[in-house]
Parts: structure tokens; sequence; C-alpha cells
């Protein structure tokens, strides 16, 4: 019985699979394939840019029994060298497979009524296949934390059959869904249920992936790692130090000459709630990881109004407070030429009870952060989506286009580039960056992280080796660099 995986990619909040990152979804169904009896051999694994690049594997997939597809994108970003599947792809797959494909992942969320059918897993594909192959019939269920205990392990060999292996991230996750009780309107985390997994599970996984050789890890697919184990309080989830410190530990001894170990997703009232513990934490993430390390938050806005209407936990004073204490843990330089571990901002426009004022509030809490000398890795804003089952689904977004681009550029001119130069002034040796592809008389490279910077280098050099660098100038969130001459630039590839 031959099977194909193909790799439409996803992104989430919570959860990115876009190369160099493979999320956990591809590997947990690889997991069930053969959980369910199908040789690992007859697992076929290709990203959508390898279908679109070679005809051939549309052949190879006219030809399989059984045809995974999993997409969706509820965050789009700006991608590197990579094009997520689109809708017409995804109808045009579903019309020449009919039943014998399954197309999953946050996709299921669209908007688009062309894809509410039949095809189209409505909880986890992975559970879906498992049940097929077993004859339990089409189900739409949800994994349960046993299932991915074997089938994370089971499919972990699958990211040797991606085509940037072995320089790919792997998305590991810790728990998903939202354990609030109220959630904030825009997200579609609280869609997922709550469930957790065990940390001896998710060492297992990493020790599966290293095994196969997998170098780069990112714990990045839960809403607050702070949280991850945390004890249920009146206050809300304390965070549980010593659970981290297990994992991280645990995570080196699997994984003993990692590469990077980086996190993503910290909720930043678990810190203003929780300060000692988050510090213990935050302390323990820098003992454990690699340098270059980004705790994004979810801030989402500055403006009370908004926070109030829409649920949000944290107001700027707090905000302030969260990324003084990151910036007082992390924000010494590491041996990869960056910080170990820097806060990053996500805001959100679009939401309930948003004005003109929202931009000033938002304008005044990175003033804020800048004037008191901290640091923000990076900041995300983004004009929010509406999906099906969010307090948000039945809300008119409308943002004025000019205020929002006069509002991004200030942004980018008084913040995030002075930032930038102190983050990596110029002189700083940036070491690992891969490079990725050619513009004009350059090379573009990153180094393999957490929202790593774009590298521009001047001069043609070879694609896909890890080269060092010397920066000599910082514009959003890019650098240029001069490439420093190594006797062997590819001593540094696996
Ligand atoms: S706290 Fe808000 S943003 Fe975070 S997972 Fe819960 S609902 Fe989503």
């Amino acid at each position: 019985m031959r099977s194909v995986i193909i790799d439409g990619y996803v992104d989430e909040p919570a959860c990115l699979g876009v190369p160099p990152y493979i999320s956990p979804y591809p590997r947990y169904i690889a997991g069930a394939l053969i959980d369910a009896g199908i040789k690992p051999r007859d697992v076929y694994y290709y990203t959508i840019d390898q279908l679109r690049a070679e005809p051939k594997i549309i052949e190879l997939m006219d030809r399989a029994d059984l045809i995974a597809v999993i997409a969706g994108l509820t965050v789009p970003g700006r991608y590197l060298n990579a094009k997520p599947a689109t809708i017409q792809e995804i109808r045009d797959f579903i019309a020449r497979y009919n039943e014998k494909i399954i197309v999953g992942g946050p996709i299921r969320l669209s908007q688009k009524s062309v894809l509410r059918n039949e095809y189209i897993a409505k909880k986890d594909l992975e559970a879906r296949i498992f049940d097929r192959l077993t004859e339990k019939g089409d189900t739409d269920r949800w994994h349960t934390t046993s299932e991915i205990k074997r089938w994370s392990v089971k499919g972990a060999q699958i990211i040797r059959k991606h085509p940037r292996f072995p320089h790919n991230m792997c998305e590991i996750e810790t728990y998903r869904g939202c354990p609030r009780e109220t959630h904030c309107s825009f997200c579609t985390e609280p869609l997922y249920p709550h469930s957790s997994r065990e940390i001896p599970d998710v060492v297992n996984e990493i020790r599966a992936l290293y095994d196969f050789g997998a170098r780069y890890f990112r714990i990045g697919r839960q809403p607050d790692l702070f949280s991850y184990k945390g004890i249920e309080t009146t206050d809300g989830f304390k965070p549980n130090p010593a659970a981290i410190e297990k994992l991280y530990r645990g995570i080196r001894r699997a994984a003993p000459e990692l590469r990077v170990l980086h996190m993503d997703n910290l909720n930043p009232a678990t810190i203003t709630e929780f300060p000692d513990e988050s510090r213990e934490i935050a302390k323990t993430i820098i003992k454990y990881h690699t340098p270059g390390d980004v705790a994004a938050m979810g801030v989402e806005s500055g403006d009370p109004r908004v926070i109030r209407k829409n649920n949000l936990q944290i107001y700027p004073e707090d905000v302030i407070k969260a990324v003084e204490l990151i910036n007082e843990v992390g924000s010494k330089k590491g041996e990869n030429g960056l910080p170990e571990l820097l806060p990053g901002i996500n805001l959100l426009h679009g939401l309930k009870g948003e004005s003109k004022r929202t931009y000033q509030r938002n304008l005044e809490l990175l003033q804020t952060i800048h004037d008191r000398g901290l640091l923000l890795r990076r900041i995300n804003i983004r004009r929010a989506m509406r999906f099906k089952n969010t307090p948000l689904e039945e809300t008119k977004i409308s943002i004025n286009r000019k205020l929002f681009h006069n509002y991004r550029n200030t942004i980018k001119k008084t913040i995030e580039v002075p930032m930038l130069k102190e983050i990596a002034p110029k002189g700083t040796t940036l070491k690992n960056i891969l490079t990725e592809s050619h513009h004009g008389q350059n090379t573009l490279g990153r180094q393999i992280a957490s929202y790593p910077l774009l590298i521009k280098m001047r001069g043609i050099l070879k694609l896909g080796i890890f080269v060092d660098a010397v920066a000599t100038d910082q514009n959003h969130r890019s650098l240029t660099a001069m490439p420093v001459e190594k006797d062997d630039h590819r001593k540094n590839d696996l």
C-alpha cells in the first residue's frame, strides 16, 4: 500500500511548518501510517515546492493508494524560497483524487466554502488516516496523547525525506489548546482541545529525530512555553520551573550535539502574574538552549479599550515588566553573535474597538520600551484574520491602509532599526549562516533559528553551506554583512 504525504506547509500562531521548518503534522501522519502497518519505504513525503518542480511526483500520486495533504496558514507571513499550497491547488488535488485523498491541518478553518467537503479532516488528519487504515472508518476525531507518543517516534524518519535535510528545523509540540476559560477574540488555538504531552514523550521524539540526523529543534508548538506542565491556581497556570528543567535537560541528553535549541511563544501575562517562577524558567532555558533565541509574546494591543473588548489579558505596564524580565536574564551576547534570549512582540490590527488612538497607544508602548533601553528582537505587526468559530468571525475588519502603512514605517524607522543596531552592531560576527539564494551580486542567508535575521552578503557564495559574516549595516529585520574567509566553508556542514 503506497501513501504520499504532501506538505503544503502550515503557519499558525503556535506552529510553524514552512521550510526550513518541518511541523509535527507530517511527522505524526507518517507515524500513523507506519503504526497502521504501512511499510516505511511505502510512505513518500514531498513538499509542495518539490511537487511543483518535479512532475514525476504527480505520476507517483496517481499510482498511490492514499494521499494526505497538510496545509493552512492562519497567520500568513512572507517566506524565503518557499511557497505554501494555494486554495486552488488544494481544490485541484481534491478534484483529481477524490476518495483517495484526505486534506487536513489548519486549512479546515478556511472560510472558503468550497473546501467544506468530505475530503477535509475536520479534526486531526493523522487520526482519520489511522482509523481508515485500521478499518474503523473515516472518523473525524482528535488524536490522543498516547497515539502521539507512538506516532511522533515512528514518523520521525520522514525528516530524511525533507528537501532541506539535514538543515531543517523540527518544530516540537509540548501542548496545544488554550487552558484559559475566556479566549482572545481572534485566536484559533482554543479550537484545539487542550492536551499536554508527557515530558518523556517529547524527549523520546527528539531522541528519535536526532538519531535520524536532526540537529535543529524549536520548542514552538504551544501557546505559552512557560505554562507547560503548569499548576492550576485561581490566578491561572502557575509555571513549573522543575518541569522545564526536566524537559530541557532531557533534550540535551537525548541530543547531545544538537546545533540549535530554540523556543517560541510566551504569554507575557504568565510573567507578570508569576515573575519568580518565570525568571527561574528563563534562566533554565538559557542554561540549555543555544543563543539567538526569541520569546515571542502575543501582546496584540496597547490600547485598553481593544484589550477589554477582545478578552486580551495584558495591559501595557505589564508588557513592559515582561520585556524587562526577559532582557534582564537574556540580553547577554551569545557565542553565535546574537543575544542569548530576547523578547519579541506581536501586535494585531483589525480587532474590536480599534480606532486611530490604538495606533498611538501601540507606538507609545514601543517607544517606552525603547526609551528604557530594553531590546526587542522582533516586532510582528499583522492584520487579524477571521476564522470560523472564533468571536471575531462575525466582526467586520476594516483597517485604514494609509494609517497602517505609516504606522509600520514609523515603527521600522524609530524602533526596529535602532534596536537592531544595538542587537547586532557593526563588527558583530554572526556565525553559521546558511546560504540560501542569490540576489543580484549578493548571497542571502539565515542562521537556522527562531525568527532568523535575513543576512545579505556581498558576492556569489556557494549555496547550502554555512559561513560566518561580519555585520556592516542594519535594515529592517535584515543585516548586510561581509563573509569571513574560511579555509573550508564546508567544514561546518553536517
Ligand atoms: S491566551 Fe489568547 S492568544 Fe493565547 S492561546 Fe489563549 S486565546 Fe489564544
